[in-house]
């Protein structure tokens, strides 16, 4: 009850304060899949650390399983140490998991979005300075070509790093980076973990395969067994891939909601 009304009254830097409110004691449970699940004891992202700055903390959507925050902090030290670069964090997930706008997915803490879009000379902003921040696309107007204005050798590095950790499961790119992606690096084992979706031109998602201590943790669709970079990329500049993303991204049509858990729904 404390924790709640001290959440309540949350106005200042203090609130985003790493693990200040969090109960470090009590294990992280993930029930579900990434796209209909819930987190027990989900864990606070601390607001920046070596080769990263968490951004728009306002939003409460900085609460992960420990290995996604591991993740993160080993990438943004990789950024760092090899790259002299820092990474900008978007959403990763709600207190509790579960449904939030903007996302079909992000419900277990599992998932991450990084931007492309990073601080000029690693400069570490201010809290409210990061409220501002939003990704940029790293595409042409025409959304066909990488902006080669924007994009540069430490996006290649970032994506390849991200992959190369050995709990990512997959990472989503737009379908215009995959294949810039597989022109340049057709052989490369990472290549497989990248895989197009809509969106996602200005940040890209990562996404962890389920934890050992979370038996309760579903993978729904396993990662194809190829690359990616064959006739399944096609389908993304196809008619129908058009068709689809009208279907899907239709907001006069009702969602059905998704089942959860019985957990899900247990405080
Ligand atoms: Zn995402």
């Amino acid at each position: 009850m404390i924790r709640i009304i001290l959440h309540s009254l949350c106005l200042s830097f203090l609130c985003y304060h790493p693990n200040l409110w969090a109960d470090n004691t009590a294990p992280t449970q993930i029930y579900g899949t990434h796209a209909a699940g819930c987190i027990k004891n989900a864990r606070i992202l601390p607001p920046e650390g070596e080769g990263y700055q968490a951004i728009r903390l306002s939003r409460q959507r900085n609460y992960a399983h420990p290995s996604l925050i591991y993740f993160i902090q080993t990438l943004g030290k990789q950024m760092a140490r090899q790259q002299n670069s820092t990474l900008f964090i978007g959403d990763i997930g709600q207190e509790g998991g579960g449904a939030m706008s903007g996302h079909g997915s992000h419900q277990i803490g599992l998932d991450v979005d990084i931007l492309f879009l990073q601080p000029a000379n690693s400069h570490l902003l201010s809290v409210a300075e990061r409220e501002k921040i939003n990704p940029i696309s790293m595409l042409t107007n025409n959304q066909t070509e990488i902006d080669t204005k924007r994009w540069r050798p430490v996006h290649d590095s970032m994506l390849q790093l991200a992959a190369e950790n050995s709990p990512v499961e997959r990472i989503f790119v737009n379908p215009v980076i995959k294949k810039y992606l597989c022109t340049q690096y057709p052989q490369a084992a990472w290549q497989a973990k990248i895989r197009p979706w809509w969106g996602h031109d200005g940040h890209f998602h990562v996404r962890l395969r389920c934890p050992s201590d979370s038996p309760h943790c579903v993978m729904a669709t396993p990662l194809p067994a190829n690359n990616g970079c064959g006739t399944e990329l096609d389908w993304w500049f196809s008619a129908d891939a058009n068709k689809s993303a009208q279907q899907k991204y239709d907001k006069s049509k009702p969602k059905k909601p998704r089942v959860l858990p019985t957990e899900c729904s247990v405080q």
